[in-house]
């Protein structure tokens, strides 16, 4: 049983985290007129609320976007989108992933959307059926993108964002990546993990390391643990598999001071190579 929804965490430091690394990958495919595909194995509900009930309990947009939007050092293509989003002037709506997608999709790139969860999915179909090549599929993400890659057109992009309700999340992940680059090692896989004070994502990275895939990139934001604190996320990370040039110093310039201001004074960002050429 998922239990998961998005709507209690949208536009919190997690999403920014995720979405400005996105909006730069599909701001360097932009500087080929080639179309691209784009996959995202955990897609959620399209865009979200930020005054449902669901994101007012939590605030954490508060500790997110809303604590950068106007920040200097946030990408432009990333600020761009959430003002088209919210053409009052006033941010109410956050884009998900495969809003910030169409976003980005021209003229012959193809989406291809999967959700498991029933209602995240009627969602997504009701707000994503009538965009231009796009496909959704309701099935396991993991299980789903080895089965379609390497997908046409074959210059692409996947996201793969799980919620870690489930512990086998994290091997679930890797062994999906892993059966995806072997049919398809050219591709640009993104996967974002979670950073917990019990935390599961270290064992993760160390077996991608020693997967066998090359040039793989990761940047991460995190704050010290409160005193009382035993569980909960401290920050979380992206993967990045076949990283577009110079990614790895866009994140460099830019994660230091919004890990800051969205997590305050202990915050720190780390951007690395895991495994290089
Ligand atoms: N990617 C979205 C974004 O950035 O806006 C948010 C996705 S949310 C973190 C994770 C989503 O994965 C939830 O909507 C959940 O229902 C869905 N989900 C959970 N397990 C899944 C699986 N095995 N395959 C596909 N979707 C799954």
């Amino acid at each position: 049983m998922l239990s998961y929804r998005h709507a209690y965490h949208a536009g919190n430091h997690a999403d920014v985290i995720k979405h400005l690394t996105m909006a730069l990958i599909f701001q360097s495919m932009h500087k080929k007129a080639k179309p691209y595909s784009y996959i995202d194995t955990h897609s959620g509900g399209v865009d979200y609320d930020l005054l449902s009930d669901e994101a007012v309990k939590t605030g954490e947009a508060a500790e997110g976007i809303l604590k950068v939007l106007e920040h200097p050092l946030l990408p432009e293509s990333y600020r761009e989108l959430i003002k088209d989003y919210n053409p009052s002037g006033i941010l109410a709506r956050y884009p998900g992933s495969p809003a910030i997608a169409h976003h980005f999709q021209r003229a012959g790139d193809k989406l291809q959307l999967m959700e498991l969860h029933n209602n995240e999915t009627s969602v997504l179909k009701r707000k994503a059926s009538r965009w231009p090549d796009t496909a959704i599929h309701h099935r396991d993400g993991f299980e789903g993108l080895p089965g379609i890659v390497p997908p046409e057109p074959r210059r692409g992009v996947v996201l793969m964002d799980p919620s870690y309700e489930i512990k086998t999340d994290y091997m679930k992940a890797l062994k999906s990546i892993k059966a995806a680059y072997k049919r398809w090692p050219t591709g640009v896989y993104a996967l974002w993990y979670p950073m917990l004070i019990a935390d599961k994502s270290q064992m993760m990275l160390d077996s991608f390391e020693r997967s066998g895939i090359r040039r793989i990139l990761v940047a991460e934001i995190s704050r010290e643990a409160g005193q009382d604190e035993t569980f909960g996320m401290i920050g979380s990370g992206m993967m990045i598999v076949n990283p577009p040039f110079q990614l790895d110093e866009q994140l460099s310039e830019s994660l230091p001071a919004l890990a800051e201001a969205m997590l305050g004074k202990t915050a720190v960002a780390d951007v690395r190579w895991l495994v290089g050429e």
